[in-house]
């Protein structure tokens, strides 16, 4: 975990996320989130069965162009990684995972919110509609008929913006992938990470 010496009140949000399940956390400089056009290309061609289908997603996000202004805005950002066997992303825990993940980085936003960062915006990954609204016909937003159902929880996915995951977590330090060895074999380990600019 790094960010000793970052500005008042960080690590103590360092703290919060491996509190609620990441594996580690990090502050960075919010210039040095990777961000790539062609990325969020991905999720319209070849396609993401959930492109469109919620306000998280492309093409109701801003987008690479949007995000390069936006970070413009931060100085900092902390990111922050869960570790699970990565047979789990295959398996019928994945969807937890990822809800896992929006929490994090929901949460940690609230937390700096409530310390006085109050422009802190977090993202994380997977689409809010297929693990927040899956039993409903359409996301609230986009419907027009009111607000988020899950305000405390859902956040854009990384994805739409371009970010590269790889990139963000070398940038924090890690690697994206590892094997943990157990009594009776190596199992190999994957990585889910989220964001939250810091302002
Ligand atoms: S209403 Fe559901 S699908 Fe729409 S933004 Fe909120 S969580 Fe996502």
């Amino acid at each position: 975990m790094k960010g000793k010496e970052e500005p008042a009140g960080l690590e103590d949000l360092l703290v919060l996320a491996c509190r609620l399940g990441a594996r580690d956390a990090a502050v960075i400089p919010s210039g040095d989130i990777p961000v790539e056009d062609n990325l969020a290309e991905l999720c319209k061609t070849p396609g993401c069965e959930n492109y469109g289908q919620g306000a998280g997603c492309p093409p109701h996000v801003s987008g690479p162009s949007g995000f390069r202004e936006l970070v413009k805005q931060y100085r900092k950002a902390i990111v922050f990684m869960l570790e699970v066997p990565s047979e789990a992303l295959f398996s019928n825990e994945r969807e937890g995972l990822f809800r896992l993940l929006h929490e994090i980085a929901s949460s940690i936003e609230r937390a700096a919110v409530s310390m006085g960062y109050g422009r802190s915006k977090a993202f994380a990954g997977g689409s809010c509609k297929q693990l927040f609204c899956q039993h409903h016909a359409q996301c609230r937003v986009l419907s027009g008929k009111g607000g988020c159902r899950n305000p405390d929880l859902a956040r854009p996915s990384m994805s739409g913006f371009g970010i590269n995951v790889s990139k963000l977590m070398q940038a924090a330090g890690w690697s994206m992938s590892r094997a943990v060895k157990t009594e009776k074999d190596a199992v190999a380990m994957g990585t889910l990470c989220g964001l939250v600019l810091i302002g």
